[in-house]
């Protein structure tokens, strides 16, 4: 059994939460893409606990963790997460956690760059984490990066590589940006403080999964980031720098001949967004503010303000498409009780036209929204633990969604409690 679980918004759907529910019924966790600039909130009964480069396997016991190779990893940041994993009793094992020797080290110069570009465009910034994902992507497009197999390296061909990288960084860091040069020294003694204590989680995953798959383990590959904020069919340049869509599962994970046998979507029952770019969607004001209160939408990995909208039928019907969703996670639908009346974007206005469709590029940046409001429970229901269960208007909002963006909800989630949700019949 192969499934993926993706996110259909722009993030911050509550994959961890969903992951961590289901993963119960499954042998290994993949992450496919991205590096630490995007955090999971996972709460259980051992407590909260927010991981960015970790799978969200590694809280539940007898679970194998793949870190892919189309991951980027910050080696120091990974350190860091793991250690405030094991202060709090997880453990962290060659057995549970494997990182694929394929997988790319995000280096200090990349997340450095990510800094001094951000701070040069000023006003005109794209909202990057400065974790340094754009730079560290580009580089291994450049064929210039530092690989997990590097710290099998002999020290003296390790050593001239970073010497000639390094070269290459600084006609930009000192030449380009006027910042002191960085030192390949230095870059070289973080590769190995960092690196060294990795190295016994490093494998061939490739080889590892594949035996598994066929061994007839059940292998969950999970995202990060949602549909919008994929590389190729998000909304570019506001996108994170990798393939998040579940048809990259496969390549990002080491098993690029697979199919998957079911791409689950995590769907937000309203709409957040982080960061700059176009988010038709947007609410203001007092109606903004009591959404964004309700749902704590503030950012895992940075703590910033997330921007809030009502339910986006356009952009979600789109994300399912992209994804090739079989079934959904409908997510966070009791933050929705603050409401009497529930605002839904039906459709966009794109140059005074009406549609339905998610349209790209320039057209999307003009888009304005097109608001309808339908009827609220205003009240608690994350004690429901059925579609019975709920308010009639709950009901109805459910069934509405489902046909609005033509996939199947086959989970809702009533709150952050691993037990606070339900399956649909
Ligand atoms: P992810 O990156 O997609 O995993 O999402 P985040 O972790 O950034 O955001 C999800 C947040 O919402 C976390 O704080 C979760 O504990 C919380 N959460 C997840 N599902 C629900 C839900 O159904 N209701 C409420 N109230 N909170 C939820």
């Amino acid at each position: 059994m192969l499934t993926a679980i993706t996110g259909i918004n722009w993030g911050d759907e509550g994959k961890g939460r969903m992951v961590d529910l289901l993963s119960r019924e499954y042998d290994i966790i993949v992450r496919y893409q991205g590096g630490n600039n995007a955090g999971h909130t996972v709460v259980n009964e051992r407590g909260k606990f927010i991981l960015n480069l970790l799978p969200s396997g590694i809280l539940r016991d007898g679970t194998v963790n793949v870190m892919g190779n189309g991951m980027v990893i910050d080696i120091e940041h990974l350190i860091g997460e793991m250690g405030r994993l094991t202060e709090k009793g997880i453990t962290i094992t060659p057995e549970n956690l494997k990182i694929s020797d394929r997988a790319t080290i995000c280096m200090p110069y990349n997340k450095l760059l990510d800094i001094l570009e951000e701070e040069r465009l000023a006003d005109k910034k794209f909202g990057s984490t400065r974790r340094g994902i754009a730079p560290v992507y580009s580089d291994k497009y450049m064929k210039k990066s530092f690989r997990m197999s590097d710290l099998f390296e002999d020290e003296d061909v390790l050593r001239e590589k970073m010497h000639d990288i390094v070269e290459w960084k600084n006609l930009l860091v000192e030449k380009g940006y006027g910042h002191e040069p960085v030192s390949a020294d230095e870059m070289l003694s973080w590769l190995h403080t960092y690196g060294d204590p990795l190295k016994k989680f490093v494998c061939d995953t490739t080889e590892y999964l594949t035996e598994a798959h066929e061994n007839g383990k059940k292998i969950l590959f999970e995202a990060q980031l949602g549909a919008l904020r994929d590389i190729d069919f998000g909304i570019y340049p506001y996108t994170s720098s990798s393939s998040n869509i579940a048809g990259f599962a496969p390549v990002g994970a080491g098993v690029p001949g697979i199919k998957l046998d079911n791409v689950i979507g995590i769907m937000k029952a309203y709409s957040s967004c982080v960061g700059e770019g176009p988010f038709t969607c947007e609410l203001f004001g007092e109606e903004g503010d009591k959404l964004r209160e309700a749902g704590g939408e503030y950012g895992a990995a940075t703590g910033r303000p997330r921007r809030v909208g009502g339910f986006d039928v356009p952009a979600s019907r789109y994300g399912v498409r992209i994804q090739g969703a079989d079934t959904l996670a409908l997510t966070k639908l009791d933050v929705l009780s603050v409401y009497e009346q529930i605002p839904v974007c039906v459709k966009y206005l794109v140059n005074g036209q009406e549609t339905e469709s998610f349209p790209s590029g320039e057209k999307l940046k003009r888009a304005q929204p097109v608001y309808t409001y339908v009827p609220g429970w205003h009240t608690d229901i994350s004690g429901c633990r059925s579609f019975e269960e709920l308010p009639k208007e709950a009901q109805d909002y459910i069934l509405y969604i489902e046909k609005a963006v033509g996939c199947k909800i086959q989970y809702v989630s009533v709150g952050p409690e691993r037990d606070q949700y339900f399956e649909m019949k």
